[in-house]
C-alpha cells in the first residue's frame, strides 16, 4: 500500500465533493457576484461569463490557451479515467458529467491507491478543490465538533464542512490538529465507541 488510510479517504472526500464544488463555480459563473475585477473604460463590451470559471467547468479545447488559467475538471478527471481505464484494461465509460466520473474513480480509489502514479493522481484532485476555491472563494460553513476528540491525537479540534459528509481534525498550526479525516460512519462508530467507554 503506498498511501495510508486518511490518504484514501482524503480522495473519497475530494471525489465525493467535487459534484458539489462544480455547482457552486457554475452558480457563480456571472461576473460580479464575487467581485471579479472589471476593467472599468474598456470598449469592449463585458463579458457576460467568468472565463476562468467556464474553462474549469468544461473542457475546451483550445491549444492557444493560456497555460496558466486553472485546470479543467473533467479535462484532469478524463485523463486519469483514460489512464485507470488503460491500466486495468477496461473500457472507456460514458461518463456524462463530474458527478458520473467522480463516481467512476471513487470505485476505483482502493485499485489506485497501489499504484506508483498514486501521489500525482492526489495532488491533482486536491488541485481541483484548492483552484475553484481560489476562484469562487466562499465562506465555507463551517462546523466545529467540540465534545467528541479525535481518534488520532485526541485533541478537541474536529470540523464538518458544509455540504460535505466528512469530518476533520483542523491541521492548522493555530489550533494543532493532525488532519485525520473520518467519513460519516468512521465517525459515527468513533462517537460509540466513546460512549461505550464511558458506560463501562
Ligand atoms: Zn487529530
Amino acid at each position: 500500500m503506498l498511501i495510508c488510510l486518511v490518504g484514501k479517504s482524503r480522495l473519497r472526500r475530494d471525489f465525493s465533493d467535487l459534484p458539489t464544488v462544480a455547482r457552486w463555480l457554475a452558480a457563480h459563473i456571472a461576473p460580479g457576484t464575487t467581485g471579479g475585477e472589471r476593467v472599468s473604460g474598456s470598449r469592449e463590451a463585458p463579458v457576460p461569463v467568468r472565463l476562468d470559471v467556464l474553462s474549469m467547468l468544461h473542457h475546451v479545447h483550445d491549444p492557444g490557451r493560456d497555460q496558466t488559467g486553472p485546470p479543467s475538471i473533467p479535462a484532469t478527471l478524463k485523463s486519469w479515467i483514460r489512464l485507470i481505464c488503460e491500466h486495468r484494461g477496461l473500457g472507456y465509460p460514458m461518463l456524462p458529467d463530474i458527478a458520473a466520473m467522480c463516481s467512476w474513480l471513487l470505485t476505483h480509489v482502493e485499485w489506485a491507491a497501489a499504484r506508483p502514479w498514486i501521489g500525482d493522481f492526489m495532488d491533482e484532485v486536491a488541485g481541483l478543490r484548492r483552484a475553484a476555491h481560489g476562484l469562487v472563494p466562499w465562506s465555507v460553513a463551517v462546523e466545529p465538533i467540540v465534545d467528541v476528540p479525535c481518534p488520532k491525537c485526541d485533541l478537541r479540534a474536529l470540523f464538518r464542512t458544509a455540504g460535505s459528509d466528512w469530518i476533520e481534525c483542523d491541521d492548522d498550526e493555530l489550533v494543532g490538529g493532525c488532519g485525520h479525516l473520518m467519513s460519516r460512519e468512521e465517525y459515527q462508530r468513533h462517537v460509540e465507541r466513546l460512549l461505550d467507554a464511558k458506560t463501562k
